[in-house]
């Protein structure tokens, strides 16, 4: 028989403990802990420990059965899609750009841009993500900036609003006064809200991304931008950052599956790192998810959703794609030399690191989030259900969270020592609004789109006005290495 769980206090309780929880601290030292305590108080994380005293008022929660990690981090999400789940589950990359860039991305209003905003804040922390990127490039006015801003602040989770805006080059959006008032009305010291600028270089030895990479160094803003994407951005683009000095750091290259050696060199000497969207390399043809590679060059990794206008929605699918995909080729290439894969190089344990401290790292946050340590921020996740078949037995707990568990089983969420998520429900009643506003956005796209638009928009005509060799319409530059320039 299972025991029902305490209802919440009506008011936020000033303390909470986890009790009796295997829990992987991801710790420097990678510690897992059995039978284990872990107490917040107010936002931080107070004390773990076997049998731990509490202060007075601590609301308690019952782990045992149940395994207790960090918030899991997401570093490249299109928040702004979510308004459209599920539509382009058989599109290709190029009927993405199609859909998305050239034909139906611009009908989406500001209050577009908020439904899918806070449905998808509200579904990341459903399956513990404490902490979301949002790659928001359906920025074309001020109000759309604001409608995507309002939802991130709304929402329970952390954010980074990655500023982009796809209709236009960067070097024209970030050059505008729009922007910068935009950006440095930003409050730069938000621990639950960062931003970022978001956007792709093409290649073209002209470099006219230049410029926003000059705004974004003189807001001191981190760039995230999908590079080695097969057919868009390539060697070229990652060449011309690095020879202008536009690598840094604190730069996120989403994807990066086509790039030759000397790229993957310059982004490890540089110190960026890579998010990994291994579903959507997968299906849409950036190219191979590129785990296998990066480990060789030792560049870090975090992961990623991308946009759940195609995949899953949480980093529980992101980890398991991702063993799946290097696993594969470990495979591949042994047999094609008729050898024998004995052992794994990529373990459960690698991919639950990526999914927390990775993302943590990548967004520049290692110091608060993506582990479990006294006096870190209290994001905590508690993978829980006491009615599911597939939580027991636990004998390996990162093989169950990386292939094992789903968002059914994520009991409690914790963000900034708040409860979001209890009982394996959503805490409040946002979710109803949420609803609310992404059937509002749906009713409006089939209506400006109408019926047959629609309905062939799941799988999209390729246009007669190429988008083959160019998915970014705001630039003529095309290049072989682009994509071989044939007339459709
Ligand atoms: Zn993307």
């Amino acid at each position: 028989m299972t025991i029902p769980a305490p209802a919440l206090p009506e008011q936020a309780p000033p303390s909470t403990a986890f009790r009796n929880a295997t829990i992987l601290t991801m710790d420097a030292s990678r510690r897992v802990l059995h039978g284990a305590d872990l107490l917040v108080v107010g936002d931080s994380i107070a004390a773990i420990g076997v049998g731990l005293e509490v202060p007075p008022g601590t609301f308690e929660i019952d782990a045992a059965r149940g395994i207790l990690m960090p918030g899991m981090i997401d570093t490249h999400r299109h928040m702004w899609q979510t308004a459209m789940r599920g539509y382009g589950a058989d599109w290709t990359l190029t009927q993405y750009f199609v859909w998305y860039y050239l034909e139906h991305g611009k009908q989406f209003r500001p209050q577009d841009v908020y439904a899918g905003n806070l449905l998808s804040s509200l579904d990341a922390i459903d399956a513990g993500i404490t902490t979301t990127v949002d790659w928001s490039h359906g920025l074309r006015t001020s109000e759309h900036a604001e409608a995507a801003l309002a939802a991130l602040e709304e929402a329970p989770g952390r954010s980074v609003l990655a500023y982009g805006n796809i209709f236009a080059g960067p070097w024209e959006w970030a050059d505008s006064e729009e922007f910068k008032n935009f950006a440095t009305a930003r409050d730069r010291s938000s621990e639950t809200l960062g931003f970022q600028m978001a956007f792709d270089v093409t290649g073209d030895p002209a470099f006219p991304e230049r410029r926003a990479f000059e705004v974004a160094r003189d807001l001191d803003l981190a760039v995230t931008t999908h590079a080695g994407v097969w057919g868009a951005t390539n060697d070229d683009g990652i060449r011309l950052m690095y020879e202008n000095g536009f690598m840094r750091d604190d730069t996120v290259y989403v994807h990066a599956a086509t790039l030759s050696h000397d790229s993957y060199q310059r982004i490890a000497a540089t110190g960026g790192s890579v998010s990994l969207s291994t579903e959507s390399e997968q299906s849409c043809g950036q190219g191979y998810p590129p785990s296998w590679v990066l480990r060789e060059h030792g560049i870090p990794v975090s992961l990623s959703v991308d946009t759940s206008v195609w995949f899953s929605s949480d980093l529980f699918a992101a980890m398991r794609a991702t063993l799946g995909a290097d696993r594969s080729i470990e495979h591949m290439k042994a047999h094609e030399v008729g050898d024998t894969v004995t052992h794994s190089h990529l373990r459960s344990e690698h991919v639950v690191d990526w999914a927390t401290r990775g993302g943590a790292d990548a967004v520049g946050a290692s110091d608060r989030v993506g582990s479990l340590e006294v006096g870190k921020k209290a994001d905590v996740v508690l993978v829980k259900n006491d009615a599911s078949p597939s939580m027991f037995p636990l004998v390996n707990p990162y093989g169950h969270i990386a292939l094992q568990a789903n968002r059914a089983e994520v009991h409690t969420v914790l963000v900034n020592g708040r409860i979001a998520k209890y009982d394996n429900e959503l805490v409040g009643t946002q979710i109803h609004a949420a609803r609310k506003a992404v059937e509002d956005t749906v009713t409006h796209l089939q209506s400006v789109l109408g019926e047959e638009v629609w309905n062939a928009g799941m799988n999209p005509d390729i246009p007669a006005t190429k988008i083959l060799d160019n998915p970014y319409q705001y630039t003529d530059y095309r290049t072989s290495s682009t994509h071989v320039a044939t007339e459709v």
